[in-house]
């Protein structure tokens, strides 16, 4: 890594080739058609650019939570087929149809909507959603009869075709993942006999695309993988063979010598042991960086593990460096490839007691995204 160009604060890298690499990789593992997850501006690291990659490394298809982020995929030039599974009650399914978004259905409701927005020549993709377990959305077991015919119907007269039906697991355990996927199955055999034929059955998310090769059937719905991240608690990125694709990393703003006793950040909860020098970095919880990790998350600066004194501010926080020569503008490294002696994004999780996902997730709209291919 290098300094940050002049006049910038913080940035996030994006290598996108890491995610190009990471769906290769994990599409060996799985041997099956990988839908790219990447909704909330895929997981932080920009929506069009990691879409466009996850692409080139061979991805099928694109997944999101809402039909705003697929028209959103689709205005940036992705014309790879994208399925869109959780919507406002009441909205109209009209622009989807017309930019060929497909809809995860989990009710009869959304249902007729999808058929009502098919045009005279075109029918409308949808892939049904079933509650095995989750407890969130899907077609609940005691409905999925009326809702499978009601698909089939709309499917012989050409204003719906049912690509795919899929559900989603707790990975709460093994055992209960794998009675979910039974469940799973009692409804595909229940689709069948209502006559659907669905081609694309997908019930895995990276962990059990990973862990549970039962699961993989079709496709497999990938996330967190794809940015190089473990679902696991117990397995490095390293460890599953994927490459981080985000570094975060801020430019020091300040530098100053202080004494002994001096007190750092809102509440003084970090006090100066000895004569040391304090590193400024530019980027605070406004940013994502969680408050909770005050006096904990671990940076590198000058090729030194340091960690985060007193509190994390909502623009800053401050680093006591020791007697290192830290000068103003020196690369400070919040988290990256820990291969490359980075901080992994995973300590800064265990700070804040949370999980990666939620760590890259959230880094904020005030951090530029930088692309780099490495
Ligand atoms: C977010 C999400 C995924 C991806 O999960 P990962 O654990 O990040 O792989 C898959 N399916 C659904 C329905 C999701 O909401």
């Amino acid at each position: 890594m290098s300094r940050l160009a002049p006049g910038v604060l913080r940035e996030a890298l994006i290598d996108t080739a890491a995610i190009a690499d990471n769906v290769r990789q994990l599409r060996r593992l799985t041997g099956v058609e990988i839908i790219a997850v990447v909704k909330a501006d895929a997981y932080g690291h920009g929506a069009v650019r990691s879409a466009a990659a996850a692409l080139r490394g061979g991805a099928a298809r694109l997944g999101v939570t809402d039909v705003a982020e697929a028209l959103q995929l689709r205005r940036g030039g992705i014309d790879a087929p994208i399925l869109a599974w959780l919507h406002a009650p009441g909205t109209s399914f009209d622009e989807a149809a017309a930019f060929g978004v497909e809809l995860g259905i989990s009710s009869m409701d959304q249902l007729q909507r999808a058929g009502a927005a098919a045009s005279a020549d075109r029918p409308v993709w949808v892939h049904l959603k079933l509650e095995t377990g989750l407890g969130r959305n899907g077609i609940a077991p005691a409905d999925a009869g009326a809702v499978f015919a009601e698909a089939a119907r709309l499917e012989r007269i050409g204003r719906l075709r049912v690509v795919g039906i899929f559900s989603h697991l707790s990975n709460a355990s093994h055992d209960d993942d794998l009675a979910a996927l039974a469940r799973f199955h009692e409804g595909l055999s229940a689709a069948a006999a209502a006559g659907l034929q669905p081609q694309v059955r997908h019930i895995a998310a990276t962990a059990a695309a990973i862990d549970l090769p039962q699961t993989r059937l079709d496709s497999v719905r990938l996330g967190i993988g794809i940015y190089g991240l473990s679902p696991f608690e117990d397995r490095t990125s390293a460890d599953l063979g994927l490459r981080p694709a985000m570094t975060l990393r801020a430019a020091v703003a300040a530098v100053r010598r202080v004494p002994a006793g001096q007190g750092v950040s809102y509440g003084y909860t970090y006090r100066c042991e000895r004569d040391t020098t304090l590193a400024l970095v530019p980027i605070g919880y406004a940013d994502g960086i969680p408050r909770q990790a005050s006096n904990a998350g671990p940076v590198l600066i000058g090729g030194q593990r340091l960690r985060v004194a007193g509190r994390i501010a909502m623009d800053q926080f401050v680093v006591d460096v020791g007697d290192a020569p830290v000068a103003v503008g020196d690369e400070a490294i919040i988290f990256g490839d820990a291969t490359l002696g980075a901080p992994a994004v995973e300590e800064w999780a265990d700070a804040a007691s949370t999980i990666n996902y939620e760590i890259v997730s959230r880094i904020g709209p005030r951090v530029p995204r930088r692309e780099v291919v490495e």
